[in-house]
Protein backbone atom coordinates (compact mmCIF):
# COMPACT_ATOMS: atom_id res chain seq x y z
CA UNK A 1 0.00 0.00 0.00
CA UNK A 2 1.26 3.15 -0.52
CA UNK A 3 1.52 5.79 2.42
CA UNK A 4 2.13 9.01 3.01
CA UNK A 5 2.81 9.99 6.44
CA UNK A 6 2.85 14.17 6.68
CA UNK A 7 5.36 15.05 10.05
CA UNK A 8 8.42 13.48 10.88
CA UNK A 9 8.45 13.57 14.45
CA UNK A 10 8.62 10.98 17.33
CA UNK A 11 5.07 9.54 16.16
CA UNK A 12 5.32 10.35 12.51
CA UNK A 13 8.86 8.56 11.92
CA UNK A 14 7.96 5.48 13.84
CA UNK A 15 5.14 5.29 12.01
CA UNK A 16 6.35 5.43 8.45
CA UNK A 17 9.46 3.29 9.45
CA UNK A 18 7.27 0.33 10.75
CA UNK A 19 4.34 0.43 8.19
CA UNK A 20 7.69 0.23 5.70
CA UNK A 21 8.68 -2.61 7.75
CA UNK A 22 5.46 -4.09 7.39
CA UNK A 23 6.28 -3.84 3.50
CA UNK A 24 4.53 -1.01 2.58
CA UNK A 25 5.57 1.52 0.32
CA UNK A 26 6.29 4.75 2.68
CA UNK A 27 7.57 8.16 1.90
CA UNK A 28 7.09 10.41 5.68
CA UNK A 29 7.08 14.03 4.63
CA UNK A 30 8.36 16.72 6.95
CA UNK A 31 8.20 20.67 6.65
CA UNK A 32 12.11 21.26 7.96
CA UNK A 33 14.58 20.58 5.33
CA UNK A 34 17.05 20.30 7.85
CA UNK A 35 15.39 17.34 9.20
CA UNK A 36 14.82 15.34 5.79
CA UNK A 37 18.61 16.26 4.62
CA UNK A 38 19.61 14.71 7.76
CA UNK A 39 17.52 11.48 7.43
CA UNK A 40 18.55 11.22 3.70
CA UNK A 41 22.18 11.17 4.82
CA UNK A 42 21.26 8.15 7.01
CA UNK A 43 20.88 10.05 10.73
CA UNK A 44 18.05 10.11 12.78
CA UNK A 45 17.76 12.98 13.88
CA UNK A 46 15.34 11.77 17.57
CA UNK A 47 16.52 9.57 20.26
CA UNK A 48 14.88 6.37 20.54
CA UNK A 49 16.41 2.90 20.50
CA UNK A 50 15.76 0.35 17.67
CA UNK A 51 14.75 3.12 15.55
CA UNK A 52 18.11 3.50 13.00
CA UNK A 53 18.36 0.01 12.20
CA UNK A 54 14.39 -0.25 11.26
CA UNK A 55 14.80 3.16 8.54
CA UNK A 56 18.12 1.87 7.85
CA UNK A 57 17.13 -1.29 6.79
CA UNK A 58 13.71 -0.34 4.78
CA UNK A 59 15.63 2.90 3.22
CA UNK A 60 17.48 0.09 1.68
CA UNK A 61 15.17 -2.24 0.54
CA UNK A 62 13.40 0.98 -1.34
CA UNK A 63 10.10 1.13 1.11
CA UNK A 64 11.34 3.82 2.85
CA UNK A 65 11.97 7.45 1.40
CA UNK A 66 11.87 11.27 2.99
CA UNK A 67 11.03 14.08 1.34
CA UNK A 68 9.90 17.75 2.03
CA UNK A 69 7.55 17.46 -0.87
CA UNK A 70 3.85 17.29 0.49
CA UNK A 71 2.21 17.61 -2.62
CA UNK A 72 3.62 15.14 -4.59
CA UNK A 73 3.41 12.57 -1.75
CA UNK A 74 -0.11 13.05 -1.47
CA UNK A 75 -1.30 12.63 -5.00
CA UNK A 76 0.71 9.34 -4.83
CA UNK A 77 -0.59 7.86 -2.33
CA UNK A 78 -3.75 6.31 -1.26
CA UNK A 79 -3.58 6.52 2.39
CA UNK A 80 -2.46 10.26 4.28
CA UNK A 81 -1.61 9.76 7.86
CA UNK A 82 -1.20 13.49 9.51
CA UNK A 83 0.92 13.10 12.51
CA UNK A 84 2.11 16.92 12.94
CA UNK A 85 2.37 18.26 16.12
CA UNK A 86 -0.89 19.47 18.07
CA UNK A 87 0.84 21.87 20.76
CA UNK A 88 -1.23 23.91 23.62
CA UNK A 89 -2.69 26.95 22.60
CA UNK A 90 -1.94 30.01 24.74
CA UNK A 91 -5.41 28.92 25.71
CA UNK A 92 -4.76 25.58 26.56
CA UNK A 93 -6.76 24.04 23.58
CA UNK A 94 -4.76 22.09 21.53
CA UNK A 95 -3.17 24.30 18.42
CA UNK A 96 -4.53 22.38 15.28
CA UNK A 97 -3.00 24.84 12.71
CA UNK A 98 -0.25 21.92 11.49
CA UNK A 99 -3.27 19.82 10.72
CA UNK A 100 -5.58 22.54 9.20
CA UNK A 101 -2.69 23.37 7.30
CA UNK A 102 -1.95 19.77 6.33
CA UNK A 103 -5.62 19.32 5.55
CA UNK A 104 -5.58 21.82 2.76
CA UNK A 105 -2.32 20.71 1.19
CA UNK A 106 -4.85 17.25 0.77
CA UNK A 107 -7.73 19.21 -0.62
CA UNK A 108 -5.37 21.03 -3.39
CA UNK A 109 -3.74 17.70 -4.55
CA UNK A 110 -6.68 15.72 -4.29
CA UNK A 111 -6.55 13.97 -7.73
CA UNK A 112 -7.80 10.64 -6.63
CA UNK A 113 -9.66 8.66 -3.72
CA UNK A 114 -7.29 8.55 -0.32
CA UNK A 115 -8.06 7.85 2.79
CA UNK A 116 -6.56 10.67 5.16
CA UNK A 117 -5.72 9.46 8.83
CA UNK A 118 -5.35 11.62 11.65
CA UNK A 119 -3.04 10.07 14.01
CA UNK A 120 -1.85 12.94 16.05
CA UNK A 121 -4.46 13.32 18.97
CA UNK A 122 -6.55 15.73 18.37
CA UNK A 123 -9.67 17.17 19.78
CA UNK A 124 -13.47 15.66 19.40
CA UNK A 125 -14.88 17.24 16.11
CA UNK A 126 -11.32 17.30 14.35
CA UNK A 127 -12.20 15.14 12.10
CA UNK A 128 -15.26 16.61 10.83
CA UNK A 129 -12.88 20.12 10.66
CA UNK A 130 -10.29 18.24 8.50
CA UNK A 131 -13.49 17.03 6.12
CA UNK A 132 -14.80 20.56 6.21
CA UNK A 133 -11.17 22.07 5.20
CA UNK A 134 -10.35 19.57 2.39
CA UNK A 135 -13.48 19.95 0.45
CA UNK A 136 -12.85 23.83 0.77
CA UNK A 137 -9.74 23.31 -1.29
CA UNK A 138 -10.59 20.48 -3.46
CA UNK A 139 -11.28 21.62 -7.33
CA UNK A 140 -13.61 18.86 -7.72
CA UNK A 141 -15.63 15.85 -6.51
CA UNK A 142 -13.11 14.04 -6.00
CA UNK A 143 -14.48 11.40 -3.14
CA UNK A 144 -12.28 10.81 0.38
CA UNK A 145 -12.48 9.54 3.27
CA UNK A 146 -11.63 10.90 6.88
CA UNK A 147 -10.41 8.42 9.54
CA UNK A 148 -8.92 8.92 12.75
CA UNK A 149 -5.89 6.30 14.60
CA UNK A 150 -4.74 7.95 17.71
CA UNK A 151 -1.40 6.72 18.61
CA UNK A 152 -0.29 5.14 21.81
CA UNK A 153 3.18 4.61 21.29
CA UNK A 154 5.55 5.73 24.27
CA UNK A 155 8.71 7.31 23.73
CA UNK A 156 11.71 4.90 24.56
CA UNK A 157 9.76 1.90 23.81
CA UNK A 158 7.91 3.43 20.69
CA UNK A 159 9.48 0.42 18.36
CA UNK A 160 7.80 -2.52 20.36
CA UNK A 161 4.59 -0.19 21.22
CA UNK A 162 4.18 0.25 17.35
CA UNK A 163 4.40 -3.47 16.15
CA UNK A 164 2.95 -4.54 19.19
CA UNK A 165 -0.02 -2.39 20.64
CA UNK A 166 -2.25 -3.45 23.06
CA UNK A 167 -4.84 -2.75 20.72
CA UNK A 168 -5.54 -0.48 17.33
CA UNK A 169 -8.08 2.37 17.53
CA UNK A 170 -9.76 2.88 14.01
CA UNK A 171 -12.08 5.62 13.82
CA UNK A 172 -13.76 5.69 9.93
CA UNK A 173 -16.79 7.08 8.27
CA UNK A 174 -17.23 4.63 6.09
CA UNK A 175 -17.03 1.09 5.02
CA UNK A 176 -14.62 1.12 2.36
CA UNK A 177 -12.10 3.39 4.35
CA UNK A 178 -12.57 0.79 7.27
CA UNK A 179 -11.47 -2.05 4.62
CA UNK A 180 -8.35 0.26 3.93
CA UNK A 181 -7.45 0.42 7.00
CA UNK A 182 -8.00 -2.95 8.37
CA UNK A 183 -5.72 -4.11 5.52
CA UNK A 184 -3.04 -2.03 6.36
CA UNK A 185 -2.86 -2.92 9.93
CA UNK A 186 -3.34 -6.45 8.94
CA UNK A 187 0.09 -8.07 9.69
CA UNK A 188 -1.02 -6.45 13.90
CA UNK A 189 -4.08 -8.19 13.60
CA UNK A 190 -2.49 -11.46 12.91
CA UNK A 191 -0.69 -11.59 15.94
CA UNK A 192 -4.04 -10.96 17.65
CA UNK A 193 -3.99 -7.42 18.37
CA UNK A 194 -7.67 -6.60 19.01
CA UNK A 195 -8.41 -3.74 16.64
CA UNK A 196 -11.44 -1.35 17.96
CA UNK A 197 -13.92 0.16 15.11
CA UNK A 198 -15.91 3.16 15.38
CA UNK A 199 -16.85 6.49 14.68
CA UNK A 200 -14.74 9.30 14.04
CA UNK A 201 -15.18 11.29 17.45
CA UNK A 202 -15.16 8.39 19.36
CA UNK A 203 -11.57 7.36 18.52
CA UNK A 204 -10.96 10.72 19.09
CA UNK A 205 -12.13 10.65 22.78
CA UNK A 206 -10.54 7.49 23.56
CA UNK A 207 -6.72 8.82 22.82
CA UNK A 208 -7.58 11.71 25.03
CA UNK A 209 -9.81 9.50 27.66
CA UNK A 210 -6.50 7.07 27.79
CA UNK A 211 -3.71 9.44 28.77
CA UNK A 212 -6.16 11.47 30.86
CA UNK A 213 -6.74 8.08 33.21
CA UNK A 214 -3.36 7.45 32.95
CA UNK A 215 -2.26 10.73 34.34
CA UNK A 216 -5.24 10.38 36.99
CA UNK A 217 -3.33 7.34 38.46
CA UNK A 218 -0.03 9.22 38.49
CA UNK A 219 -1.36 12.32 40.56
CA UNK A 220 -3.44 9.91 42.48
CA UNK A 221 -0.34 7.91 43.80
CA UNK A 222 1.70 11.13 44.05
CA UNK A 223 -1.50 12.48 46.54
CA UNK A 224 -0.75 9.48 48.22
CA UNK A 225 2.85 10.51 48.90
CA UNK A 226 2.07 13.36 50.45
CA UNK A 227 -0.46 11.12 52.54
CA UNK A 228 2.46 8.41 53.30
CA UNK A 229 5.00 11.38 54.14
CA UNK A 230 2.37 13.18 56.37
CA UNK A 231 1.51 9.93 58.20
CA UNK A 232 5.34 7.81 58.31
CA UNK A 233 4.22 4.85 56.02
CA UNK A 234 6.03 4.11 52.53
CA UNK A 235 4.25 5.13 49.52
CA UNK A 236 6.56 2.30 47.29
CA UNK A 237 4.89 -0.59 49.62
CA UNK A 238 1.33 1.08 48.80
CA UNK A 239 1.74 1.37 45.44
CA UNK A 240 2.83 -2.01 44.84
CA UNK A 241 0.28 -3.34 47.21
CA UNK A 242 -2.46 -1.55 45.29
CA UNK A 243 -1.03 -2.82 41.44
CA UNK A 244 -1.21 -6.41 42.84
CA UNK A 245 -4.78 -6.09 42.76
CA UNK A 246 -5.74 -6.71 39.38
CA UNK A 247 -8.72 -4.49 39.08
CA UNK A 248 -5.68 -1.81 39.92
CA UNK A 249 -2.65 -3.07 38.20
CA UNK A 250 1.06 -2.12 38.73
CA UNK A 251 1.86 0.52 35.87
CA UNK A 252 2.07 4.10 36.62
CA UNK A 253 1.59 3.69 40.03
CA UNK A 254 5.07 5.62 40.46
CA UNK A 255 5.14 8.25 42.95
CA UNK A 256 7.48 11.36 41.78
CA UNK A 257 7.82 14.84 40.28
CA UNK A 258 4.78 14.06 38.73
CA UNK A 259 4.31 13.64 34.87
CA UNK A 260 5.27 15.71 31.91
CA UNK A 261 6.70 14.94 28.43
CA UNK A 262 4.69 16.12 24.74
CA UNK A 263 1.56 14.48 25.99
CA UNK A 264 0.35 14.06 29.66
CA UNK A 265 0.44 17.82 30.17
CA UNK A 266 -0.80 19.33 26.79
CA UNK A 267 -3.87 16.10 26.40
CA UNK A 268 -5.26 16.96 29.94
CA UNK A 269 -5.31 20.79 29.39
CA UNK A 270 -6.86 20.15 25.73
CA UNK A 271 -9.61 17.54 27.13
CA UNK A 272 -10.38 20.28 30.11
CA UNK A 273 -11.17 22.69 28.30
CA UNK A 274 -12.79 21.05 24.93
CA UNK A 275 -15.05 19.51 27.51
CA UNK A 276 -15.56 23.14 28.88
CA UNK A 277 -16.27 24.49 25.83
CA UNK A 278 -19.11 20.90 25.07
CA UNK A 279 -20.81 22.53 28.55
CA UNK A 280 -18.93 19.60 30.51
CA UNK A 281 -16.90 20.44 33.67
CA UNK A 282 -13.87 17.54 34.14
CA UNK A 283 -13.52 18.11 37.93
CA UNK A 284 -11.23 14.73 37.99
CA UNK A 285 -9.06 16.09 35.29
CA UNK A 286 -9.10 19.41 36.51
CA UNK A 287 -7.82 18.26 39.80
CA UNK A 288 -5.12 15.93 38.27
CA UNK A 289 -3.31 19.06 36.51
CA UNK A 290 -3.56 21.00 39.57
CA UNK A 291 -1.89 18.02 42.03
CA UNK A 292 0.36 18.01 38.83
CA UNK A 293 1.44 21.94 38.89
CA UNK A 294 2.00 21.22 42.11
CA UNK A 295 5.12 18.68 42.31
CA UNK A 296 7.87 20.22 41.09
CA UNK A 297 7.46 23.69 44.24
CA UNK A 298 6.85 20.31 46.15
CA UNK A 299 10.03 18.89 45.04
CA UNK A 300 12.20 21.96 45.82
CA UNK A 301 10.66 22.44 49.22
CA UNK A 302 11.75 18.74 49.41
CA UNK A 303 15.46 19.57 48.44
CA UNK A 304 15.75 22.92 50.30
CA UNK A 305 14.14 21.11 53.57
CA UNK A 306 17.50 18.44 53.08
CA UNK A 307 19.49 21.17 52.38
CA UNK A 308 19.23 22.82 55.58
CA UNK A 309 16.61 25.82 54.54
CA UNK A 310 18.09 28.22 52.04
CA UNK A 311 19.04 26.76 48.43
CA UNK A 312 20.88 30.33 48.04
CA UNK A 313 24.94 29.32 46.87
CA UNK A 314 24.18 25.42 47.41
CA UNK A 315 25.79 23.39 44.89
CA UNK A 316 23.24 20.89 43.47
CA UNK A 317 24.13 17.52 41.00
CA UNK A 318 21.18 17.00 39.67
CA UNK A 319 20.72 13.42 37.34
CA UNK A 320 18.24 13.35 34.66
CA UNK A 321 16.69 16.15 32.82
CA UNK A 322 14.76 14.46 29.90
CA UNK A 323 11.36 14.03 31.12
CA UNK A 324 12.09 10.30 31.61
CA UNK A 325 15.10 7.61 30.54
CA UNK A 326 15.77 6.09 27.05
CA UNK A 327 14.65 9.51 24.98
CA UNK A 328 15.80 13.42 24.25
CA UNK A 329 12.75 14.61 25.00
CA UNK A 330 12.71 17.68 27.40
CA UNK A 331 9.06 19.20 26.47
CA UNK A 332 8.06 19.92 29.75
CA UNK A 333 10.13 17.49 31.81
CA UNK A 334 9.83 17.46 35.27
CA UNK A 335 13.45 17.23 35.77
CA UNK A 336 13.54 20.55 33.93
CA UNK A 337 11.17 22.43 36.13
CA UNK A 338 13.26 21.16 38.97
CA UNK A 339 16.28 22.67 37.31
CA UNK A 340 14.77 26.16 37.06
CA UNK A 341 13.54 26.22 39.84
CA UNK A 342 17.10 25.48 41.81
CA UNK A 343 18.75 28.09 39.57
CA UNK A 344 15.71 31.07 40.51
CA UNK A 345 16.31 30.16 44.37
CA UNK A 346 20.00 31.02 44.05
CA UNK A 347 21.89 27.18 43.49
CA UNK A 348 24.47 26.20 41.35
CA UNK A 349 23.22 23.51 39.38
CA UNK A 350 25.56 20.99 37.84
CA UNK A 351 23.99 18.52 35.70
CA UNK A 352 24.56 14.94 33.74
CA UNK A 353 21.69 13.21 31.56
CA UNK A 354 23.15 10.67 29.20
CA UNK A 355 21.34 12.23 26.32
CA UNK A 356 20.13 15.79 26.56
CA UNK A 357 23.57 17.19 27.99
CA UNK A 358 24.75 17.86 24.25
CA UNK A 359 21.64 19.26 23.33
CA UNK A 360 21.29 21.90 26.29
CA UNK A 361 24.92 22.44 26.68
CA UNK A 362 25.04 25.22 23.72
CA UNK A 363 22.86 27.30 25.92
CA UNK A 364 25.02 29.06 28.31
CA UNK A 365 22.74 29.82 31.65
CA UNK A 366 24.53 31.45 34.67
CA UNK A 367 24.85 29.31 37.58
CA UNK A 368 24.68 26.04 35.36
CA UNK A 369 27.02 23.60 34.51
CA UNK A 370 26.59 20.46 32.27
CA UNK A 371 28.95 17.71 33.66
CA UNK A 372 30.45 14.71 31.83
CA UNK A 373 29.13 12.50 33.82
CA UNK A 374 27.22 11.56 37.35
CA UNK A 375 30.21 11.30 39.55
CA UNK A 376 31.82 14.64 37.57
CA UNK A 377 28.35 16.66 38.62
CA UNK A 378 28.70 14.97 42.29
CA UNK A 379 32.24 16.83 42.86
CA UNK A 380 31.85 19.46 45.68
CA UNK A 381 28.06 19.38 45.73
CA UNK A 382 26.13 19.60 48.46
CA UNK A 383 23.49 17.14 47.80
CA UNK A 384 22.57 14.57 44.58
CA UNK A 385 19.37 14.99 43.44
CA UNK A 386 18.04 12.03 41.45
CA UNK A 387 15.39 13.76 38.78
CA UNK A 388 15.19 10.94 35.91
CA UNK A 389 15.83 7.44 36.19
CA UNK A 390 18.18 6.56 33.31
CA UNK A 391 19.61 2.75 33.91
CA UNK A 392 22.85 4.25 34.64
CA UNK A 393 21.89 5.86 37.69
CA UNK A 394 20.22 2.27 39.45
CA UNK A 395 23.54 1.56 40.28
CA UNK A 396 25.82 4.12 41.41
CA UNK A 397 28.67 4.05 43.06
CA UNK A 398 28.05 5.39 46.75
CA UNK A 399 31.27 4.43 47.83
CA UNK A 400 32.88 7.14 45.01
CA UNK A 401 30.00 9.31 45.52
CA UNK A 402 30.61 10.00 49.03
CA UNK A 403 34.17 10.36 48.40
CA UNK A 404 32.98 13.26 45.81
CA UNK A 405 30.38 15.05 47.47
CA UNK A 406 30.63 17.77 50.05
CA UNK A 407 27.85 15.87 52.18
CA UNK A 408 26.77 12.82 51.54
CA UNK A 409 22.97 14.24 51.13
CA UNK A 410 20.86 12.00 48.72
CA UNK A 411 17.42 13.71 47.33
CA UNK A 412 15.83 10.47 45.09
CA UNK A 413 12.88 11.71 43.48
CA UNK A 414 12.11 9.22 41.88
CA UNK A 415 12.22 5.90 44.55
CA UNK A 416 15.36 3.79 43.01
CA UNK A 417 16.92 3.80 46.30
CA UNK A 418 16.00 2.62 49.82
CA UNK A 419 16.43 4.59 52.50
CA UNK A 420 17.79 1.50 55.19
CA UNK A 421 20.34 0.61 52.40
CA UNK A 422 21.25 4.75 51.99
CA UNK A 423 21.71 4.92 55.59
CA UNK A 424 23.98 2.09 55.84
CA UNK A 425 25.96 3.71 53.52
CA UNK A 426 26.54 6.62 55.39
CA UNK A 427 23.59 9.21 53.14
CA UNK A 428 20.99 11.10 54.58
CA UNK A 429 18.56 10.57 52.51
CA UNK A 430 15.21 11.80 50.95
CA UNK A 431 12.53 10.12 48.84
CA UNK A 432 9.32 10.67 47.98
CA UNK A 433 6.15 9.01 50.34
CA UNK A 434 8.64 6.96 52.42
P1 LIG B 1 6.96 16.27 16.85
O1 LIG B 1 6.90 17.70 17.20
O2 LIG B 1 8.10 15.43 17.27
O3 LIG B 1 6.82 16.12 15.26
C1 LIG B 1 5.90 16.79 14.48
C2 LIG B 1 6.53 17.06 13.13
O4 LIG B 1 5.54 17.60 12.24
C3 LIG B 1 7.66 18.10 13.16
O5 LIG B 1 8.84 17.54 12.64
C4 LIG B 1 7.14 19.24 12.26
O6 LIG B 1 8.16 19.87 11.53
C5 LIG B 1 6.20 18.48 11.36
N1 LIG B 1 5.21 19.34 10.67
C6 LIG B 1 4.41 20.29 11.21
N2 LIG B 1 3.66 20.85 10.23
C7 LIG B 1 3.98 20.24 9.08
C8 LIG B 1 3.54 20.38 7.73
N3 LIG B 1 2.61 21.27 7.38
N4 LIG B 1 4.09 19.59 6.80
C9 LIG B 1 5.04 18.69 7.12
N5 LIG B 1 5.50 18.51 8.38
C10 LIG B 1 4.97 19.27 9.35
O7 LIG B 1 5.58 15.65 17.40
P2 LIG B 1 5.31 14.15 17.93
O8 LIG B 1 5.83 13.99 19.29
O9 LIG B 1 5.69 13.19 16.85
O10 LIG B 1 3.71 14.21 18.05
C11 LIG B 1 2.87 14.28 16.91
C12 LIG B 1 1.44 14.06 17.36
O11 LIG B 1 1.30 12.75 17.92
C13 LIG B 1 0.96 15.02 18.45
O12 LIG B 1 -0.40 15.28 18.25
C14 LIG B 1 1.16 14.22 19.72
O13 LIG B 1 0.29 14.63 20.74
C15 LIG B 1 0.81 12.82 19.26
N6 LIG B 1 1.43 11.74 20.03
C16 LIG B 1 2.71 11.84 20.45
C17 LIG B 1 3.30 10.80 21.16
C18 LIG B 1 4.71 10.91 21.66
O14 LIG B 1 5.08 10.09 22.51
N7 LIG B 1 5.51 11.84 21.18
C19 LIG B 1 2.57 9.64 21.42
C20 LIG B 1 1.27 9.54 20.94
C21 LIG B 1 0.70 10.61 20.24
Amino acid sequence: MKICVVGTGYVGLVTGACFAELGNAVTCVDKISEKIEALERGQIPIYEPGLDDVVHRNVQAGRLAFTTDLEESIREALVVIIAVGTPQGDDGRADLSFVRAVAASIGKNLDSYKVVVTKSTVPAGTGRMVRQVIEENRTDETPFSVASNPEFLREGSAIEDFMRPNRVVLGTEDEQSAAILRDLYRPLYLIETPIVVTDVVTAEVVKYASNAFLATKISFINEMADLCEAVDADVNVVAKSMGLDRRIGPKFLHAGPGYGGSCFPKDTRAVHELARDAGVDLRIVKAVIEVNDSRAPIMIEKIRGAVGGDLKGKKIALLGLTFKPNTDDLRESPAMAIRDRLLAAGAEVRAFDPVANDILKGEPIEGMTYSEDEYAAAEGADALVLATEWNQFRSLDFVKMKELLAKPLMIDLRNIYGPERMRELGFEYTGVGR
